[in-house]
């Protein structure tokens, strides 16, 4: 990392952009000081400047949605940082994912973290080697082809008395299809808003 130049705004605070190292999600914006980026660096929580606190503000100190330090990078003439982080919950004070009303990925509880898994091993660069990644790669077309065979399972074993055939059937379907949601750019929110409107 570049010296930052901390001269060029009078009071010594950069603005930072902080953006989800996974998912590439831009979270919040905040501001440092040579102190504040001392402690980010230190502790590895980003630590800014707060212009209402008038002080240092680890960023979860309260609400323990910590931001874990991934990489700092300052921009082309070294007055602005990009902060890659790995958050521990919602980084907005509202609850919301990221501060620009992002949905919030936890309204459904294990499904919902399944559905960030699999957005994470969608854009992961070594993808090929999971499972995911490579039905992505093999398109909609095998995406929505496998969620019609789990489907088909599912019909078989709802028809036996085995509960435990069933059971896993139904979770192959469900996890089809969410892979199948993905693909087409669709969210497991999206849906359930369709269900809640025919209500
Ligand atoms: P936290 O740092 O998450 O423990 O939150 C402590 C306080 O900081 C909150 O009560 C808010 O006033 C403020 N705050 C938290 N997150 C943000 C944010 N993303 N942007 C602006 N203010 C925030
Ligand atoms: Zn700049
Ligand atoms: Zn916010
Ligand atoms: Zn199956």
């Amino acid at each position: 990392m570049n010296t930052p130049d901390w001269s060029k705004n009078e009071n010594g605070l950069l603005p930072a952009i902080v953006q989800d190292a996974t998912t590439k999600i831009v979270l919040m914006l905040g501001y440092l000081n040579q102190e504040a980026l001392a402690k980010t660096l230190e502790t590895k929580k980003v630590t800014f400047y707060s212009r209402t606190k008038k002080r240092l503000w680890t960023k979860g100190e309260e609400s323990g949605n910590f931001l874990h330090l991934v990489d700092i990078k300052n921009d082309c003439d070294n007055d602005t940082l990009l902060i890659s982080v790995r958050p521990d919950g919602p980084t907005c004070h509202t609850g919301s994912d990221t501060c620009w009303d992002e949905e919030n990925t936890s309204n459904y509880g294990f499904l919902s973290k399944l559905e960030t898994v699999i957005k994470q091993r969608r854009t992961a660069a070594d993808g090929s080697t999971s499972y995911v990644a490579s039905l992505f790669e093999k398109g909609i077309n095998k995406i929505a082809q496998k969620v019609g065979e789990e489907a088909v399972e599912t019909v078989i074993e709802a028809k036996d008395t085995n509960d435990d055939l069933f059971l896993n059937e139904s979770a192959d379907l469900l996890f089809h299809y969410l892979i199948l949601l993905q693909a087409k750019g669709f969210t497991l929110e999206q849906v359930v808003k369709v269900l809640e409107q025919r209500h």
